[in-house]
């Protein structure tokens, strides 16, 4: 009307464009040990809502049949022995997807914060610029712990629980000059599966008793779950003789003997051909 045609075709095509791009965001959300009904409220609800579900080897497919139907699902999964996706790599995904518009949700296995790695991709994002929040999840010792009826900490036995990795930056074993003799403290060891030997060593020059109970669980809380439990000092040879088939979480210290008898014999039961083999 005011004759500026010049004007009314720029504010025509802006109107035509819509609103600027929104700007994306990530979740870091923990999906728990395996058991889909241990997912929190908050993460199924980032799963129904986000475009793109970026996750662990190690997540349930249970869980991902959760998601969105519609979102994208890339796996960046971290396998022992397989190659995998590098974590400057993951960055770069998670970072990409934001700065495109995406609502993107970061799955991780258990919970993101307990050696998932979450505090590096937190820091990467934020460097970028990207805005990220945190869903905590159920970490595997606490799933673990429970499937057995294993109680971490008891005034009568365990004043103390310490999470620990058996897997360092550049192979280096973590458990090296700890105090980890201590009679009433429950050790749950992650990623030892595979250092099974190298870990019994350490926990043993360490100067925890032979006879000290340990447990060791193999895909906690998913229905192909089993655990074996034994002495310390047998522990090695008994899990090397299992081919290993999933996850695997070591808990050294009283609570291990406190764990259901019952209920480990009926998965073990259950496992029966893998366990006999
Ligand atoms: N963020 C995860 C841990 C990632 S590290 C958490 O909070 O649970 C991977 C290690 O976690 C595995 O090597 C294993 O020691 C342990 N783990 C994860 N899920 C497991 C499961 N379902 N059963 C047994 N161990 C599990």
């Amino acid at each position: 009307r005011a004759g500026d045609l010049h004007q009314a075709m720029a504010l025509a095509q802006s109107l035509i464009a819509g609103p600027s791009a929104p700007q994306g965001l990530v979740w870091l959300v923990g999906a728990g040990p395996g058991d889909p009904e241990l997912l929190t409220l908050k993460a199924l609800r980032c799963l129904q809502d986000c475009d793109v579900i970026v996750h662990d080897r190690l997540v349930d497919p249970r869980i991902l049949d959760l998601a969105r139907r519609d979102a994208a699902r890339v796996c960046v999964g971290k396998a022992f022995g397989a190659p995998s996706v590098s974590q400057a790599h993951i960055h770069d995904i998670l970072i990409d997807a934001a700065r495109a518009g995406q609502r993107v949700a970061r799955l991780k296995g258990g919970d993101p914060f307990i050696f998932g790695r979450g505090g590096e991709e937190l820091a990467a994002l934020r460097a970028a610029g990207i805005s990220v929040h945190v869903v905590p999840g159920i970490t595997a010792a606490a799933g673990c712990a429970a499937s057995v009826g294993a109680a971490l900490t008891h005034r009568d036995y365990a004043d103390a629980v310490t999470l620990i990795s058996a897997k360092g930056r550049g192979g280096r074993l973590p458990l090296e000059g700890r105090a980890l003799a201590d009679p009433r403290q429950t050790l749950v060891i992650y990623m030892g599966g595979a250092a099974i030997e190298a870990v019994s060593a350490q926990l043993a020059e360490a100067g925890l008793c032979a006879h000290t109970p340990a447990l060791m669980i193999e895909n906690g809380t998913r229905p192909q779950q089993i655990v074996l439990r034994c002495a310390l000092n047998e522990l090695a040879a008994l899990a090397k003789a299992m081919p290993l088939a999933g996850p695997r979480l070591l808990i050294i210290g009283e609570a291990a003997r406190g764990a259901d008898a019952a209920r480990i014999e009926s998965l073990v039961a259950m496992a029966g051909d893998r366990v006999a083999a």
